[in-house]
């Protein structure tokens, strides 16, 4: 890492506004009303002690939270997929990747994320948690769920499970993947994480590492702790928290406290889940082992502000991108190039008609060239409407 500064980028810029589905790793949108510099003087450190000290605290919460679903009723549930086949399983105990399993081993170990309704549904430690699927015309009973595909399920439901194919699945690979990234971050620099979200190609994190910045030779150190991440084939576990517990849990993290202080109303519950020694604000759901990650490369970083607004501590942002296999990541790095090459930035200055600059971005600067074939396009244009009536 480095000292040094550079552009600062909004911190939504690239999150998807399509619905409510797209989620950080850890889940955002606080009253940007306060902030500034919270995260006071920051020191690099491998493997620092708060990952120790949240840990401990996890194991203690995670306990008392199993014996409560312990005690839930074993029933006999019936699972309905989405072509109408019916399955049985056992209530707090099957899975969806256990049903899936049924069909088959390896259709089973493609599947990235499941969605259920239930239709019986015989216990639940979470009523009361927000659920960012929930359009605000369904009650709790009715409403559709996206599932962990190694979380036990809860009742009769219908079950629908996606692959990396389809939009649901790549978005739960690549917020999973963020948490990879996120670990990577802390137990190798030990960052403050912040918040990061899938985007439309991949996804990033942000995190406070006080004045200092990454650096291209930082992303091999990033992509060989990712790797590892990777080879250890960690679950993710998931633990409902009051706010309380949560304050507690990521005390040492002033961002998150501030998250948590803002966002969850008092007697309010949220969830956080564990992959290794990543431990996370986040309504999930994930994939269901970090093994699935075959392919992980850090695309480039930035900066942005905390909450995107100016005047608040300044992050360092880091982009990347996973795939299920190395094939389709070449595949990626491939097309990026090619559409690289055919930029019209970069034909506008090979073809010298015109050029255009980082400060004003979407400001076309026109040459003489450029200029005589926008012309003749005008007067083309304008002649055709002429010929269909138009004035
Ligand atoms: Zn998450």
């Amino acid at each position: 890492m480095q000292n040094l500064s550079k552009h600062h980028v909004k911190q939504d810029d690239h999150q998807r506004a399509e619905g409510g589905r797209t989620k950080a790793a850890t889940s955002g949108q606080v009253d940007d009303s306060s902030g500034l510099n919270i995260g006071g003087d920051w020191k690099f450190s491998k493997n620092p002690q708060f990952l120790k000290d949240r840990l401990a605290v996890w194991d203690r919460l995670y306990e008392k939270q199993a014996a409560k679903y312990k005690e839930f009723p074993r029933e006999k549930i019936n699972v309905t997929l989405q072509d109408g086949a019916q399955r049985d399983g056992t209530s707090f105990e099957t899975t969806p990747f256990d049903v899936a399993k049924q069909i088959s081993k390896q259709f089973a170990e493609k599947i990235i994320v499941a969605k259920i309704k239930y239709t019986r549904r015989i216990g639940t430690l979470d009523e009361g948690l927000l659920n960012p699927e929930d359009d605000g015309k369904s009650t709790f009973e009715n409403q559709w769920f996206f599932w962990d595909v190694n979380r036990p399920l809860e009742g009769d439901c219908i079950l629908i499970l996606y692959r990396f194919e389809n939009a649901e699945g790549r978005e739960t690979f690549w917020h999973s993947s963020a948490h990879v990234l996120g670990q990577t971050l802390e137990t190798e620099f030990g960052v403050h994480l912040c918040h990061g979200p899938p985007t439309e190609n991949g996804f990033f994190y942000d995190s406070y590492t006080g004045k200092d910045i990454f650096h291209d030779k930082d992303y091999p150190i990033i992509q060989k702790a990712a790797q590892k991440v990777v080879a250890e084939k960690q679950t993710f576990t998931r633990l409902i928290l009051t706010k309380e517990e949560a304050l507690e849990l990521f005390g040492k993290n002033p961002f998150k406290v501030q998250l948590i202080s803002s966002k969850i109303p008092d007697g309010g519950k949220v969830t956080a889940y564990r992959c290794g020694t990543l431990i996370d604000l986040c309504t999930g759901p994930h994939i269901p082992t970090t093994k699935m990650i075959k392919a992980f490369k850090v695309m480039k970083n930035s900066s942005a502000y905390w909450l995107g607004k100016a005047g608040n501590d300044s992050l360092q942002r880091v982009y990347g991108v996973t795939f299920p296999s190395k094939k389709e990541l070449d595949e990626h790095i491939h097309l990026i190039e090619e559409a690289a090459k055919r930029d019209h930035r970069n034909i506008g200055q090979q073809q010298d008609l015109f050029h255009m600059h980082h400060l004003s971005p979407g400001c076309v600067f026109m040459y003489p060239k450029g200029n005589v074939v926008y012309q003749n396009l005008m007067d083309m244009i304008r002649r055709e409407y002429r010929v269909r009536g138009y004035q």
